[in-house]
């Protein structure tokens, strides 16, 4: 059997050549990074629950008319999407001050913004994913002034439904990062959600209790990473109640 090209490997996911040109396979790994790859551990299970999270909030984006990379799920850890150019830029949308911005600006975690804060970083891991602003974008030609209006309403968009699915399950989505990658057909390009959607990429906390479901329990060491992205899915009906279990299984005598 002729091993398929692995075309980039990333801190989470690895990315292979699809079956069809246009296409790649995206294979979650379980491996989680923080703090620009300072801490690493291996989390058993985060993959299989980043895949079938990302699939639910990717088919719903593509069910609202929101265009993204995703074509469907193949197993427990790969989905097929559709190969793009990723701009190189972190899209960050926050609706709570929490991370960066607390520290950057000195507003308590937890605080509401008064509105939806769209927030760029230029993707560069050997410059720690510095802030940027429009300014430099235009001047680095990383995006266009068209398509950073895109990615503004498309952003902002993401965000509408991403809040409402969690608000939904009882859950607040403080902040996310998304990316966006271009599609070229033709004479035409488009743009799209790309990347992943999880709880890797989002800071989602409990509206009752407050308790974190998102990758800051691994970055602020707050208990077991799997037993909080798992307590997502569940909310979100997201595992098949009869799979099989996603970490080995304890053996009791
Ligand atoms: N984020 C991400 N990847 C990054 C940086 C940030 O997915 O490389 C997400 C992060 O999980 C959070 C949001 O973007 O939901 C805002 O992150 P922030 O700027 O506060 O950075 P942090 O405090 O995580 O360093």
């Amino acid at each position: 059997m002729a091993r398929r090209k692995k075309i980039y490997e990333g801190k989470a996911k690895i990315l292979y050549e699809g079956p069809e040109p246009g296409t790649i396979v995206q294979y979650f790994k379980d491996d989680a990074t923080a703090f620009n790859a300072e801490k690493r551990d291996v989390i058993e299970g985060k993959g299989v629950l980043n895949n079938r999270l990302s699939e639910f909030f990717m088919t719903g984006l593509n069910q609202i008319g929101v265009p993204t990379h995703f074509v469907k799920r193949l197993n427990m850890r790969e989905q097929l999407v559709k190969a793009c150019e990723i701009i190189p830029l972190e899209i960050i949308v926050r609706n709570y001050a929490a991370g960066s911005l607390s520290k950057r600006l000195g507003i308590e975690e937890g605080v509401q913004l008064p509105r939806p804060l769209v927030e760029y970083c230029y993707k560069d891991d050997d410059l720690g994913d510095p802030l940027v602003a429009e300014e430099h974008i235009a001047a680095f030609g990383w995006a266009s002034q068209q398509d950073m209006d895109d990615i503004v309403s498309l952003a902002l968009r993401v965000n509408d439904f991403m809040s409402g699915v969690m608000l939904a399950v009882g859950i607040r989505l403080v902040d996310f990062k998304i990316e966006i990658g271009r599609i070229y057909d033709g004479d035409f390009m488009r743009l799209v959600v790309a990347d992943e959607i999880s709880p890797d990429s989002c800071r989602l906390w409990d509206i009752e209790t407050g308790e974190k479901l998102d990758k800051d329990v691994f970055r602020r060491d707050l208990g077991n990473l799997t037993d909080a992205y798992t307590e997502v899915a569940r909310r979100l009906g997201v595992m098949p109640k009869t799979s099989t279990p996603i970490t080995k299984p304890t053996l009791i005598n």
